[in-house]
């Protein structure tokens, strides 16, 4: 097997991962603090995560039960696949879509069955029936808004998906808040459906390693029969705890990095590149008069990094840039339009 790659090299300008570029707000680092100085080193951290999970129930209007909590949404994927996956079974993706639904399967032992998207990278449906029925996987990723190319999945295609698959159907929304809609307004006890979110990416708080679903209570008794026993550690269960207090800080950067995101896109509709549209903090795009890779080494030459998906299947050519602060944005078109202009 491959491992999972991204490069971590030393630049000026980083929009390579998806992070938020800005750090959390300061009054949620001094409450942070001041958690830290009362925990109880020595006792084993609460093994539910009561406090975290109730926060995060509320903040989407479910119960905690309905709710679960690890080491990024990673690990949340990874638990479900060790739950319902494994040796045996299948788990289908649609390609191109997110890297880690695939591998992680493979690690849990499953067979991967890899839909083809239509040319413009949406869900063609009739090669979803063809892969669902072939297949009949027990798990389906979708991931909206989409990494790598940001594209929104319409709700028509989750119900398109809910009424076909045998299985969970399992809607990663690390990218959710930037989007127009989200899955979770379909969640429903009888539904085997689960939404899968991050404070990575949103939340400013890659370095926590903090994820989460919302799905059936039925579901997350089963993920907690199957996760390491006190898996979250209490600084964890405290940092995202207090995060969630900040919920209106977090969704005025969002408004700011969904302008920042519609003043990229507009920006490089002037430009020799192919644009797809995104409802994320990122956008795919594709350089048309030199090759992908060299713009990504001259963009790396003047200490902007941004990811290369010009190697990557059905993605040739491509490059995906995360929306920075407004300067690190107007350093990036700046360098491209120079670089494509030479
Ligand atoms: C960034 C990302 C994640 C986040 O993973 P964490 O483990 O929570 O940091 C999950 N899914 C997708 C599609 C992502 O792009």
């Amino acid at each position: 097997m491959e491992g999972y790659h991204s490069a971590q090299v030393s630049v000026r300008v980083r929009l390579n991962t998806n992070e938020s570029p800005a750090a959390p707000p300061d009054a949620w680092r001094d409450a942070y603090a001041g958690e830290i100085s009362r925990i109880e080193w020595h006792r084993y951290p609460d093994r539910a995560a009561t406090a975290l999970r109730q926060a995060i129930g509320e903040s989407h209007h479910v119960d905690e039960s309905q709710v679960f909590v690890a080491n990024g949404s990673n690990e949340v994927l990874q638990t479900l696949l060790l739950t319902f996956a494994g040796a045996g079974r299948t788990v289908a993706t649609f390609e191109p879509t997110y890297q880690l639904h695939g591998h992680l399967a493979r690690i849990s032992g499953a067979t991967v069955v890899e839909g083809e998207r239509a040319d413009d990278f949406r869900l063609d449906l009739a090669e979803v029936d063809r892969v669902i029925d072939s297949a009949q996987p027990v798990i389906t990723f979708l991931c909206s808004p989409n990494n790598p190319t940001g594209m929104v999945e319409p709700a028509e295609n989750v119900h398109h998906l809910l009424d076909r698959a045998p299985g969970l159907v399992v809607v990663d929304e690390a990218y959710g808040q930037f989007a127009d809609w989200s899955a979770l307004e379909l969640l429903d006890e009888e539904l085997p459906l689960v939404v899968t979110r991050t404070f990575s990416k949103t939340w400013s708080m890659a370095a926590a390693r903090l994820g989460y679903l919302v799905g059936p209570s039925w579901l997350v008794s089963e993920l907690e029969k199957v996760v390491l026993p006190y898996h979250l550690d209490t600084a964890k269960q405290h940092a995202g705890r207090l995060a969630l207090r900040f919920t209106d800080e977090m969704d005025e950067r969002v408004r700011q990095i969904v302008g920042e995101r519609e003043r990229i896109a507009a920006a490089l509709t002037a430009l020799p590149v192919q644009v797809w549209p995104s409802g994320a903090n990122f956008i795919l795009f594709r350089p048309l008069t030199i090759e992908g890779h060299d713009v990504w080494r001259q963009l790396v030459d003047r200490s902007i990094l941004i990811r290369d998906c010009s190697g990557w299947p059905r993605l040739e050519g491509c490059l995906r840039v995360t929306v920075g602060t407004h300067d690190e944005n107007d350093e990036f078109l700046a360098a491209l339009q120079a670089i494509l202009s030479s």
